[in-house]
């Protein structure tokens, strides 16, 4: 029987582990596990005495958004020799540990293998007798979770750490694109990735830098040339400032590493102009984690202690990874090996089976990268109309960066793109312009939506207006960004085709809301700054913890829908999410006022409670306040905070930038295809797993629950039981009462 689990963070800090490591110790104490921390990695496991002590449920408690690790890590070379792995196994055995988690990158996940198959020895030389510890003897389970700035390790789409990184990369990218715009230079950024290009690739997609070099890139003997004409020909079209990013395992065709020096060299030499170089360094380690990095850590830590509970009899080796938003586990040896082969092949000159190796996704990242880079406007314009592109409803973060890339994809065909002003009301007054190539560029980072956009409550007497505004401007087909709103906005449009020609016409949807209230897509563009937004809100609010006991009532967005409720409370350590879904009881209001009492005396001083704007009508956020202030008989205070329009502003993150680049992409894609077959279908698009598909509209609205106002299947409600458990309702937790 599992009754003790020992946890450890191991090789370089990624932001997110300490997430990941108050999942393991919470969820383990929830299961009535004994829970031990060892500190500063296998250094730690070897040395034993005080570097390996017992973790309660409150030692975990405010680390959530804390970056690196607070078990500290470290390199140990004693680990890697057989005596040292004896001393640690003898630790091990010493707290009598049935099961280690190892969260770490491919080097610390192959020491947890190889202690793991070395154990039956190191057991039997440490208790020859065995002294009637038959299932401790014969093994151990290890568990290992990716930890990785660098994103390189095979069996998770993304490891701890690595959306952190990106988007300190991305928000350096665009304070240098600012300081580059305003002296006209062209910088060259250096990313970490000794070996892995993830980071440099995504940092170029989403920071519309003009070039990028990584270790998994097929180059061309004269590579540069290319390169260099890129850059010319960028700056021909009116754009006089560029970025190059560079990752650090970047090689020539021959192996020999390409540095910035030499990029620098060849631009100067060549266009003679001003270049910079910056090279980022360990800032992009630090901070603390982003919202995805924290509840994918959390995903992964409470999988960790579920899984090794749920089959007792099998030797758990395995590491847990995200893939296709799913945890999956892959033994440990398959982990290792293929993240290794990666690594062999890139050292071999094989960068493109090294592409092919890292997985569809990256290699489709990396062709539309080198398509937006190729691609310039099209001298030719096709005489057959032009396409509109509208944004809609309320603006979300990353709309813009949709419309860059869809129209940019569009003018390169040679087709006119117009932007609809301010919405589906710009279609009705006939307020359209012509998007300019060198502005869409620099829109990618922008906040709100540049084209403008609006709720247009839609009436029956726009229609002509909107046909006659089609037909004048030669409209053949239409974009659409935004929300529920738009969705039944487009749908109603389609509906009326058989009235009116001019409406058949292809449509694509592309869903972009803060809410994710929206049908067959796991994430809708914006709905990850906004959650970045809150939890960095939440974390201030944290702060402000003082002397008096606090209870403080988040409201966040989200209409009846509550993703953002519930994943900020889940990336904040909120102790609790009141949705839509759920609705509030008097009972369950009854219960908290219970438990919120039993928190503050045990010693808590501040407890946080996210409620989605619409969780019910009549118990409101100042309900809850009075309704808490009124029992707290004057033992705690209690504040309310609407963080109401703060959500939704602000820079996209790198997430919202590279969903909706795919999108504008695949958006372009599928109206190009539209307008050569002449097919009039509307469609939407969706974004599952890590791809991208297109799906007809009327899948799309059969997929939502109208009344409520949400997708009939919400994949996130799956995490409810998780982020509960995490939370402060067990203020006296089992492990504890024991000991
Ligand atoms: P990362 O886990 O980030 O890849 P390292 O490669 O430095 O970092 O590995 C972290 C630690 O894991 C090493 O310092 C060492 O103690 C242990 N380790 C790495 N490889 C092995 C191995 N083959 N056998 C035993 N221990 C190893």
């Amino acid at each position: 029987m599992m009754k003790t689990l020992v946890v450890m963070t191991s090789g370089g800090d990624a932001p997110g582990m300490n997430a990941a490591v108050r999942a393991v110790v919470r969820r383990a104490i929830h299961h009535g596990l004994k829970v031990f921390g060892v500190w500063n990695g296998y250094e730690g496991l070897v040395r034993g005495g005080d570097s390996i002590r017992p973790l309660a449920w409150k030692d975990v408690g405010g680390i959530i958004s804390r970056g690196g690790t607070f078990l500290g890590t470290a390199r140990s070379e004693r680990f890697r020799t057989q005596e040292g792995r004896r001393l640690a196994a003898g630790n091990l055995l010493v707290c009598g540990a049935d099961a280690l988690v190892v969260i770490g990158g491919d080097g610390s996940l192959m020491g947890a293998h190889v202690l793991s198959e070395e154990w039956p020895e190191h057991m039997a030389a440490l208790r020859p007798q065995g002294a009637g510890e038959e299932g401790r003897a014969s093994r151990l389970h290890v568990i290992g979770l990716p930890g990785s700035i660098d994103n390189d390790l095979h069996g998770a789409d993304m490891s701890i750490g690595a959306d952190t990184a990106l988007n300190h990369i991305v928000h350096a990218v665009d304070d240098l694109t600012s300081t580059a715009a305003s002296h006209q230079r062209t910088f060259v950024v250096e990313t970490m990735g000794r070996h892995c290009g993830y980071l440099a690739l995504m940092a170029t997609l989403a920071g519309a830098a003009s070039w990028v070099l990584i270790p998994e890139d097929e180059l061309e003997l004269r590579w540069h040339q290319k390169m260099v004409r890129a850059i010319q020909r960028s700056r021909d079209v009116g754009r006089p400032h560029q970025m190059v990013i560079v990752a650090e395992g970047a090689r020539h065709p021959d192996g020999l590493p390409i540095r910035c020096e030499d990029v620098k060299r060849i631009l100067a030499d060549q266009l003679k102009i001003d270049i910079r170089i910056t090279v980022l360094g360990h800032v992009q380690r630090g901070g603390s984690p982003t919202a995805f990095d924290r509840i994918m850590a959390t995903r992964l830590g409470t999988a960790a202690v579920d899984l090794l509970l749920k089959e007792p009899d099998l030797h758990h080796r395995h590491m847990l990874g995200l893939q296709k938003n799913q945890v999956i586990a892959t033994p440990l040896v398959e982990v290792v090996e293929k993240s290794r082969a990666v690594r062999a092949e890139i050292e071999n000159c094989n960068a493109g089976r090294a592409a092919e190796m890292r997985g569809s996704s990256f290699v489709k990242t990396l062709s539309l990268i080198k398509k937006l880079t190729r691609i310039s406007p099209a001298q030719e314009r096709r005489p057959d109309g032009s396409v509109a592109l509208l944004t809609g409803g309320a603006d979300a973060p990353g709309m813009n960066a949709a419309v860059s890339v869809a129209a940019r994809c569009l003018l390169n065909q040679g087709i006119t793109v117009l932007g609809v002003e301010a919405g589906l009301s710009g279609l009705v007054r006939g307020n359209l312009m012509e998007l300019d190539w060198n502005e869409l560029v620099g829109w990618i980072n922008r906040p709100g939506s540049e084209i403008g956009t609006s709720r247009y409550p839609f009436e029956k007497e726009d229609l002509p207006r909107i046909a006659e505004t089609l037909n004048r401007f030669h409209i053949k087909g239409l974009i659409a960004v935004g929300g529920w709103g738009t969705y039944l906005n487009i749908a109603e449009l389609a509906g009326r085709r058989d009235a009116f020609e001019a409406l058949d016409i292809p449509m694509i949807l592309i869903p972009a809301t803060i809410d994710n209230n929206l049908p067959c897509t796991e994430f809708a563009i914006g709905a990850d700054t906004a959650l970045n937004n809150i939890i960095q809100a939440v974390d201030k609010i944290r702060h402000t913890a003082g002397a008096t006991r606090r209870a403080f009532v988040v409201e966040v967005m989200g209409r009846e829908c509550g993703f953002l409720a519930l994943m900020s409370a889940m990336a904040s350590g909120g102790e609790k999410a009141y949705l839509p879904e759920s609705g509030i009881s008097l009972a369950e209001l009854n219960r908290d006022v219970e438990v919120l009492k039993e928190s503050f005396r045990g010693g808590k001083r501040m407890v946080i409670y996210l409620r989605n704007e619409h969780a019910t009508r009549r118990y409101t956020t100042d309900f809850i306040r009075q309704l808490l202030e009124e029992e707290s008989k004057g033992e705690f205070e209690v504040r309310t905070a609407i963080l109401g329009h703060l959500q939704r502003g602000g820079i996209p993150s790198a997430f919202d930038r590279i969903l909706a680049s795919r999108m504008g992409d695949a958006a372009a894609s599928a109206m190009v295809d539209a307008l050569e077959t002449g097919s009039r279908e509307v469609q939407a698009l969706c974004f599952q797993g890590r791809g991208v598909s297109l799906i007809p509209l009327s899948e799309a609205m059969e997929a939502m629950d109208h009344k409520r106002g949400r997708p009939r299947n919400q994949w996130f409600m799956g995490l409810v039981e998780t982020a509960d458990c995490l939370a402060m309702h067990h203020p006296v937790a089992p492990c504890e009462t024991r000991s």
